[in-house]
């Protein structure tokens, strides 16, 4: 499928409008010939010989709803699509001019409304003139139909059934696609939200998401008077790792140290790519010593846990700081006490711990 360039392509035309696109003319086909069936079946029990017409459209149908499939190249999918619009629009027509207004038959058009907003490939303009030729020609059918006798003259309970089919197929075709366009909105909003949140290249929670989910932590850890403390870990002369060996092999070794640092702690402990080579690691309900204990174990760990880059073991260390919730503290002034107790360390040969 094409793709275009992010941001070079139009935003209605994306491929995902183009599959869903396809995915709901699919399956609003596939209706029109379930409907179609109903209808034949109906027809043939009447003893109506329009029962070969409906049979007729199946039969087209089915043939074309192998040109609407997926995989099918754009060109083939379009003249499967204008086919299918043809051969719906005249058969559609003769039924409802046969059987007359009662049976509902028009309601049967109300799909293709939606069906044309949606598509991608079309402008604004050119939507609303399809809309207006076809919503006239709509009503000028419907009001034809209603002026004059049917030409098939069916019993009130047959056309009851009709339209029963007629206005089930609507209410099942437009909820089908609302209900698609619903999904896809909340997923990709929800998608969004959540790559929004991430560091893309360790998969760790980033900056913006720390700064909130802390703040919240630190309102509840008030609250109910519990410990709270933060540990900031910085990579040891990580630059020299990205000089000698290679950007790809800080890259690596950034992953590398964010796998470690998630699996030192609890699934409920926050991580997060503070920035370039630093990390924040939020601990609630854990008091100074606590978090000096943890991170002299991450610290040990990082020490026996030499990054594999292309058949290289490179030694990987790093310096933390630790403090903890004073009263009066802010995310920020924790942040900054952590930062100062990292720097200690740093300065005094970093590979070490200090708390504030
Ligand atoms: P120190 O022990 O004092 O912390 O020294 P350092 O080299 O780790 O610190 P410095 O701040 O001098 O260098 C950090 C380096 O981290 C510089 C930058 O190129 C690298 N870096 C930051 N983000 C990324 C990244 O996403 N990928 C890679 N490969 N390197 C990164
Ligand atoms: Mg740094
Ligand atoms: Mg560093």
């Amino acid at each position: 499928m094409e793709r275009p360039l992010p941001g070079s392509g139009r935003p209605e035309d994306t491929p995902l409008v183009r599959q869903t696109y396809r995915q709901l003319t699919h399956f609003t086909a596939l209706l029109a010939i379930l409907v179609s069936l109903c209808h034949a079946i109906l027809l043939y029990i009447l003893d109506n010989p329009l029962w070969l017409l409906c049979l007729a459209f199946v039969g087209l149908c089915t043939i074309v709803l192998w040109a609407l499939d997926e995989k099918r190249p754009f060109a083939i999918f379009v003249t499967g699509l204008m086919v299918l619009l043809g051969i719906f629009l005249t058969s559609v027509s003769i039924l409802a001019l046969s059987l007359g207004r009662a049976a509902g038959f028009e309601i049967l058009f109300v799909p293709m409304f939606p069906l044309v907003v949606v598509t991608g490939r079309i402008g604004v303009w050119s939507k609303i003139l399809i809309i207006l030729v076809l919503g006239a020609f709509v009503i000028g059918l419907q009001e034809y139909t209603g002026s004059y006798r049917a030409v098939v003259d069916l019993e009130e309970n047959s056309l009851m059934a009709m339209r029963a089919i007629n206005f089930g197929s609507v209410i099942l075709a437009v909820s089908g696609i609302v209900g698609r366009y619903f999904q896809i909105v909340t997923q990709q909003q929800a998608d969004l939200q959540a790559f929004a949140m991430v560091d893309q290249l360790t998969g760790l929670y980033n900056r913006h998401s720390m700064n909130e989910i802390a703040s919240r932590e630190i309102v509840r850890a008030k609250r109910y008077e519990s410990p709270l403390s933060i540990l900031i870990c910085d990579l040891d002369r990580f630059k020299a790792i990205n000089d000698q060996h290679g950007h790809e092999a800080g890259d690596t070794a950034l992953i590398h140290a964010a796998r470690l640092l998630k699996t030192s702690v609890r699934e409920s402990e926050v991580v997060c790519r503070w920035g370039g080579e630093e990390f924040v690691l939020l601990l609630a309900n854990t008091n100074a010593n606590g978090a000096e204990a943890l991170a002299e174990r991450i610290r040990a760990r990082f020490e026996n846990s030499p990054l594999e880059f292309a058949g290289k073991q490179i030694p990987l260390t790093l310096t933390l700081g630790s403090a903890s919730l004073q009263p009066a503290d802010a995310f920020s002034d924790l942040v900054s006490r952590a930062d100062q107790a990292m720097y200690k360390g740093k300065l005094a040969g970093r590979n070490r711990v200090s708390s504030a």
